[in-house]
């Protein structure tokens, strides 16, 4: 098989028990590239991106990263590989302080100069998460648990970040604040996989993008070329 991408997934079927949810999905992200996946509620967009973490097993199909095959990795396996993803709906935890939370991310390392280092560099990004560090995360603003998650995948330093629907729910003002750090995480190298409803800022910053419906890829091409498609305008920018 020809692994020339940073992050290649081929013909992928997922299911859910008898459900299928995805009937053939191909995509590619080269690195330093944002990527975005856009598509309505159902389409497939979060399964996607758990096939590609290893939190569902893809039937059929193949996923490398860097040259490597991961299709049949466990999550845990493939986060050790560098690829981290931040949930819908953020799944922090609630009870345990922005600190605790962000050690999970770390969950791994074992230096102690490691880990402050990384604590550092996410304060240096979100500077909210600085300010609350002693405060259990469900106390947060939908924003600040969005920044939190994030941050608690930042602190895998990861070689592929994968977000699924960060504006979810959040005030225009959060939305932009979140799109900027993604677009400052992404110039400072970070290669990135976005998933999104929110398809007008989502393509905004994004190099490539991809249309997903009822499971299957059905438009993709530059950021700016799908701003400009009509059934693009049509379907997700109306
Ligand atoms: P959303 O924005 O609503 O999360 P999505 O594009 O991410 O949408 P998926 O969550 O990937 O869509 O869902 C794809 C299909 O799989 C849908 O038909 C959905 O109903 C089904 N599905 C998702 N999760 C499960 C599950 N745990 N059990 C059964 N079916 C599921």
């Amino acid at each position: 098989a020809s692994t020339n991408h940073f992050l290649e997934v081929k013909q992928i079927e997922s299911f859910y028990g008898q459900i299928q949810a995805l009937n053939g999905v191909d995509l590619y992200i080269d690195k330093g590239e944002i990527v975005t996946l856009i598509g309505s509620n159902g389409a497939g967009k979060s399964t996607t991106l758990k096939s590609i973490s290893g939190q569902v097993q893809p039937k059929k199909g193949t996923i490398h990263f860097e040259g490597k095959e991961i299709h049949k990795n466990q999550a845990h396996q493939t986060a050790l590989l560098g690829i981290a993803q931040v949930p819908e709906g953020r799944r922090i935890f609630p009870r345990l302080t922005v600190r605790e939370n962000l050690l999970v991310g770390a969950f791994a390392v074992k230096d102690k100069k490691a880990i402050a280092d990384r604590m550092e560099r996410v304060c240096g990004y979100f500077p909210r998460l600085k300010e609350r560090m002693d405060q259990p995360g469900g106390t947060m603003s939908g924003g600040e648990q969005q920044m939190l998650a994030m941050g608690r995948a930042l602190m895998m330093k990861p070689k592929l970040l994968m977000l699924d629907e960060p504006s979810m729910g959040l005030a225009p003002i959060i939305v932009q604040q979140i799109f900027d750090i993604i677009k400052e995480l992404n110039k400072e190298g970070m290669t990135i996989l976005l998933v999104e409803q929110n398809a007008y800022q989502a393509l905004q910053i994004a190099n490539r993008g991809y249309v997903i419906q009822t499971g299957n890829i059905v438009l993709e091409g530059k950021g700016s070329e799908l701003m400009t498609n009509q059934l693009v305008r049509e379907a997700y920018l109306a």
